[in-house]
């Protein structure tokens, strides 16, 4: 074992120590950290993208459940934890993702290291976007299957890797739809066209895509019209749905198979009621209301806007997750810490989430941000960017 204080040295020297800051306050998009003497700051490092964390809907939704069944659930759901709650929640979620069933986990971390051990097993292919978050990386390592991960985004090579290595056995694609630390978009049609060419599953992590995506807030899986080419609609309530806990859909089959195979769903306490009400209410909540996405697009569209029109040049994404890359680890705190003072807060994302050399601001837009806030952080930003 390594020497802990002087790995945390070496790690602080290098600006690679993470360390926890309690908030005292937050709502609206503000924040009141520990230790700011008492300034708020206007919150970019969210992904309560549609603001629904603080919706009424969500919170009466929940305070009802909490009322009527109490704060936890007591068991797992293939104990005593089962309520028709979680039923009637994965019913809309398969309905929103155009699956015939759902099943929900206790996190999105728990979702991907339970799944796709589930699916796979050392006689395995997987083949995993190299950027893919570290939950989807974990649950490939747990399962024991061949991993083959494939430059990011780049389909041609992951052509060239299916046509060198698929072989006869399963084979498991893995993707996000929206990748959380770059914002950019993974091209779903082409993918599913190559998973049916060389029959593999088809498994897409729609963290931070759905309810900020597609006509009902389905993801770019429901944008894309591919609900039938994916076989594992991975998703969280924990973003834009304001909630916590997240949840897989697919055939009968898969769901029923996941119900006895995946051991992060079977080991583990059913989400409490209050979480999974809040959950149907948010899910319900964003096939009601498109405004609530058309929103948030317009204040992501001002954002970039004035970004460009400030002198940015470089591409800032298709989505709500805005990369500003700024190169090391100690640029982007320090530049963090710039922006603290100008109160914004954005998160500095540095190695080992993402690769050596591309340490990043990274700014979520969210429907809290008022017009004001946006032009606030952007004058802030162009200032400290080159
Ligand atoms: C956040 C995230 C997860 C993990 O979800 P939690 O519910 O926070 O555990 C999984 N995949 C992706 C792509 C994520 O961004």
């Amino acid at each position: 074992m390594v020497d802990l204080k002087d790995w945390l040295n070496q790690q602080r020297e290098k600006g690679g120590l993470r360390t926890l800051r309690p908030v005292i306050h937050r709502g609206k998009g503000r924040l009141l950290l520990a230790g700011n003497d008492d300034r708020e700051l206007l919150d970019f490092s969210s992904n309560d993208y549609l603001a629904l964390a603080e919706h009424p809907t969500l919170i009466t939704a929940a305070q009802e459940a909490l009322n009527r069944f109490g704060t936890g659930s007591g068991a797992s759901r293939l104990m005593s934890g089962d309520l028709a709650l979680h039923h009637a929640l994965e019913e809309a979620v398969a309905q929103l993702k155009g699956k015939e069933a759902a099943l929900t986990f206790g996190s999105g971390y728990m979702a991907n290291a339970g799944i796709i051990p589930a699916l796979v097993d050392r006689h395995d292919l997987i083949f995993s976007d190299r950027l893919n978050h570290a939950s989807i990386h974990d649950g490939c390592r747990l399962s024991g299957a061949r991993l083959v991960r494939f430059r990011h985004n780049d389909l041609n090579h992951l052509e060239e890797l299916l046509t060198e290595k698929r072989g006869t056995g399963t084979a498991l694609i893995v993707v996000e739809s929206i990748y959380s630390m770059d914002g950019d978009r993974c091209p779903l049609r082409e993918l599913v066209g190559l998973k049916e060419r060389f029959g593999c599953l088809l498994m897409v992590d729609e963290a931070h895509a759905t309810g900020v995506f597609g006509a009902n807030g389905g993801g770019v899986i429901e944008e894309d019209g591919v609900s039938d080419g994916v076989d594992l609609a991975m998703g969280t309530f924990g973003k834009a749905l304001g909630s916590y806990g997240a949840y897989v859909a697919g055939n009968r089959e898969i769901i029923e198979y996941l119900i006895n195979r995946a051991r992060s769903f079977i080991f583990s306490t059913a989400l409490p009621p209050a979480v999974a009400a809040a959950s149907l209410a948010a899910v319900q909540l964003i096939r009601q209301e498109p405004a609530l996405r058309q929103d948030l697009h317009e204040k992501i569209t001002y954002f970039k806007g004035l970004l460009h029109t400030g002198g940015y040049g470089a591409d800032l994404g298709p989505s709500q997750i805005i990369p500003i890359q700024v190169g090391e680890s100690s640029a982007a705190l320090n530049k963090a810490d710039l922006l603290r003072e100008q109160g914004i807060f954005a998160t500095a994302v540095r190695p080992p989430t993402v690769p050596q050399g591309t340490a990043r601001l990274r700014f979520s837009i969210t429907r809290h941000h008022s017009t004001a806030d946006l032009t606030k952080a952007a004058k802030a930003l162009l200032k400290i960017v080159d």
